[in-house]
């Protein structure tokens, strides 16, 4: 799909999502953030084709394009059944992204009319979007995790917009919390980062500073609003979709109300952003509870555990080795915790920034660079391999006395 210059203007509409967005897929990649290699050198970059496949018996991947953010496109699954489809993660807010939704629906063979239901596998806008205008024009019903929970929450108050302020845990000197506020646009508090050092204008996007930046803040923030839910989803609870039983798989981590779909009679799953080919999925520290990575280590592993021939990821090309795919996502996100602790041994007690800046070079941090990194010393911290105090209101980070990181490095001094 061709894109023009008053897309780009439309899709302003849900500013502080696609900046936040933007930044998310920036902090991804193997290699840190940005780290996409050539253009479209990871599958999920690939722009959207028009082409309606049959990835399985009444399973039809549809793609929907994205812009602004890292990726190229989303998958909108179709589950096809005598009653019309579901569909799977109908893609962004808007009206360019709706009209993608319509087009894809009608290459297919479908109109909206025929949805009757529409899965949300997790609280991300390139996933959750299209779910509300969907919906409403067709009456389909929205299948959600029970705990579905867009991050951005608009608070009373005029320009103030809160995260989930769920506990990380007590430490020494007080207590670590994943809260982040937004204060209007363009700046964002967040828990590590001390008060008079919030997230400011330079991390987002050019195209979107000053009016324009504005414009997006008061219009994006009416997308916000999470579609009405149908039916709350629970772990281990049965959709009938596609003339087969599919069960619902709690799958916390790169957001809290993430679920991927197994089908045991054609040993399907759609895996949502959960497990992605070519990208490793963001762990963002903020708006998880404690210890996001570690949930999402462990929902890695419980994937495993099923039977699957094929994984239908959210970005990307579906694809056989489930267990390869999350081996090597652990091994990445093993790589990078050893990094920190080669950092820590290096650098003495530094705050988030310095470790994020460290790990990925000058210049390439930026909020959600920063938040994976905060889940990832909130991780050795978990684990009693990392310690943490509070100093001129942002937390710093160091080794625990006497400890000897490992690595290749070994400690520095
Ligand atoms: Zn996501
Ligand atoms: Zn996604």
């Amino acid at each position: 799909m061709e894109f023009r210059p008053a897309d780009a203007v439309r899709d302003t509409e849900y500013g502080i999502c696609m900046m936040l967005d933007r930044a998310r897929w920036s902090a991804e990649g193997e290699g840190g953030p940005g780290s996409g290699g050539e253009r479209f050198g990871k599958q999920e970059q690939e722009p959207a084709s028009e082409d309606v496949i049959d990835v399985a018996p009444g399973v039809l991947r549809m793609q929907l394009p994205l812009h602004f953010t890292g990726l190229g496109h989303v998958n909108m699954y179709g589950l096809v059944d005598r009653a019309g489809l579901a569909v799977v993660d109908p893609g962004m807010p808007g009206r360019g992204a709706w009209r993608s939704v319509v087009r894809a629906l009608r290459r297919a063979g479908y109109r909206p009319a025929d949805v009757h239901t529409v899965v949300v596998t997790h609280s991300h806008p390139d996933h959750f979007g299209g779910a509300g205008r969907l919906a409403a024009e067709s009456g389909a019903a929205v299948v959600a995790f029970g705990g579905f929970a867009v991050p951005w929450v608009v608070h009373s108050g005029p320009d103030v917009v809160s995260v989930d302020d769920s506990s990380l845990g007590t430490v020494s000197l007080g207590t670590v919390t994943t809260e982040a506020v937004v204060h209007g646009p363009g700046r964002l508090s967040v828990p590590w980062r001390a008060a008079d050092n919030a997230m400011s204008p330079p991390q987002l996007p050019r195209s979107l500073r000053g009016p324009l930046l504005q414009l997006a803040w008061r219009m994006g923030r009416r997308y916000l609003e999470p579609p009405p839910l149908g039916r709350a989803l629970t772990d281990g609870d049965q959709l009938r979709l596609a003339d087969r039983d599919w069960f619902v798989v709690h799958t916390p981590g790169h957001t809290a109300d993430h679920v991927c779909l197994y089908d045991p009679e054609h040993r399907l799953m759609i895996a949502g952003d959960h497990v992605l080919p070519t990208i490793t999925p963001h762990v963002s520290g903020i708006g998880c509870g404690p210890d996001p990575l570690r949930q999402y280590l462990d929902a890695l592993d419980r994937v495993t555990r099923f039977d699957v021939d094929l994984v239908l990821p959210a970005h990307g090309h579906p694809f056989a080795d489930l267990a390869g795919r999350t081996d090597q996502i652990v091994r990445h996100h093993q790589r990078r915790l050893g990094r920190l602790r080669e950092i820590a041994a290096s650098e003495g007690p530094a705050t988030v920034e310095v470790f994020t800046r460290s790990l990925f070079g000058a210049g390439r941090g930026g909020l959600l660079a920063e938040s994976e990194v905060f889940a990832h010393l909130e991780h050795l911290r978990h684990d009693g391999a990392a310690v943490v105090r509070r100093q001129d209101g942002a937390l710093v980070y160091a080794l625990p006395e006497g400890a000897v990181p490992g690595g290749r490095s070994g400690p520095a001094n």
